[in-house]
């Protein structure tokens, strides 16, 4: 396998396209418009600058790596990509619509990808070509730097198809690890429930954000705490993910913190909203509660 499309060149569509051309393949990477793609590249090239200037690849590497990255419009000039990975916005209705697309050019071995967080590799399939050829490979952000992906088979996804996903993996320097096609998977069916249980005790009055956040710091040697990450990850897509697995296991035990739900409503969703557990309006991240 030569070529990888990428559709979608969000956060997590141009990490892919990075790393991907990192590893030497050539990529093909779409977004709803050649405009988006190319916004997508220059984020990547920005990327790429800083590792430069960091001294963790050179020049030369960067320019090369950029040179494989071909921006275009939609998925019709992928047909001879030996995988395909889409990585568009979290909305079922528009991966779909994708599949379909992809559908008229995949090539007849080719694989098709999902890079999506929660919904069903099963169910996805069934929207898609060849449902063997398809299967979820779950990265992790930010893409360059995170070394782990989860690789999802759905019940038709073939012993083949999950091979060239190891073997892609492996170019790419990332461990993989295996999960079935149950709600969040392996990371965020564990990640999840700690932080929704971070809501709901915080909402409860056990303690403070600064005192939930250090205590697992300190007391679980964790990089960061929970209300910390929670803000990070944003709080629209953890209570997205939380409601995916109260709703995909019908067991109580995931049901969203009250507390989440509000924020979510209040549109604080974390970071990229400048609040959410903290305020990000000054230079220091600053607790509201
Ligand atoms: P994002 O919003 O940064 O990027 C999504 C991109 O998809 C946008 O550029 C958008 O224009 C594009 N897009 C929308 N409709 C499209 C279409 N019809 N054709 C082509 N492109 C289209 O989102 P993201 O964080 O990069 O997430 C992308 C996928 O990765 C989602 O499925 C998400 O669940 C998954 N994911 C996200 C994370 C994370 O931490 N953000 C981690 C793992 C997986």
């Amino acid at each position: 396998m030569q070529s990888v499309g990428v559709i979608g060149a969000g956060q997590m569509g141009a990490g892919i396209a990075q790393v991907s051309a990192q590893a030497g393949y050539h990529v093909l990477l779409a977004d709803v418009s050649k405009e988006r793609a190319d916004a997508g590249k220059a984020g990547i090239a920005a990327q790429l600058a800083r590792a430069v200037s960091k001294e963790k690849i050179t020049a030369e590497v960067a320019d090369q790596t950029l040179a494989r990255i071909e921006t275009i419009e939609g998925p019709s000039a992928m047909g001879k990509c030996g995988l395909i990975i889409e990585a568009a916005t979290e909305r079922e209705e528009i991966k779909r619509a994708i599949f379909a697309e992809v559908g008229k050019v995949l090539g007849t071995t080719a694989v098709l990808a999902s890079n999506t967080s929660s919904i069903p590799i099963t169910r996805l399939a069934q929207a898609t070509p060849d449902p063997k050829r398809f299967i979820g490979v779950h990265f992790f952000n930010p893409v360059p730097v995170m070394g782990l992906i989860e690789i999802i088979r759905g019940l038709a996804t073939s012993d083949e198809t999950v091979t060239l996903i190891e073997t892609y993996a492996a170019a790419l320097g990332k461990q993989v690890v295996r999960a079935n096609d149950a709600p969040g998977f392996i990371v965020n069916r564990i990640l999840m429930p700690m932080l929704n249980e971070a809501c709901f005790a915080l909402g409860e009055g056990v303690a403070t954000i600064r005192d939930i956040d250090l205590a697992c710091q300190l007391g679980l040697n964790h990089p960061m705490g929970p209300l910390t990450l929670a803000d990070f990850i944003g709080l629209d897509t953890c209570l997205e993910i939380t409601r995916v697995l109260f709703e995909g296991t019908g067991d109580p035990k995931f049901r969203p913190a009250p507390l989440l739900v509000k924020y979510v409503e209040a549109g604080w969703y974390g970071r990229k909203t400048g609040r959410g557990f903290y305020d990000y309006s000054g230079a220091e991240p600053v607790p509201t509660r």
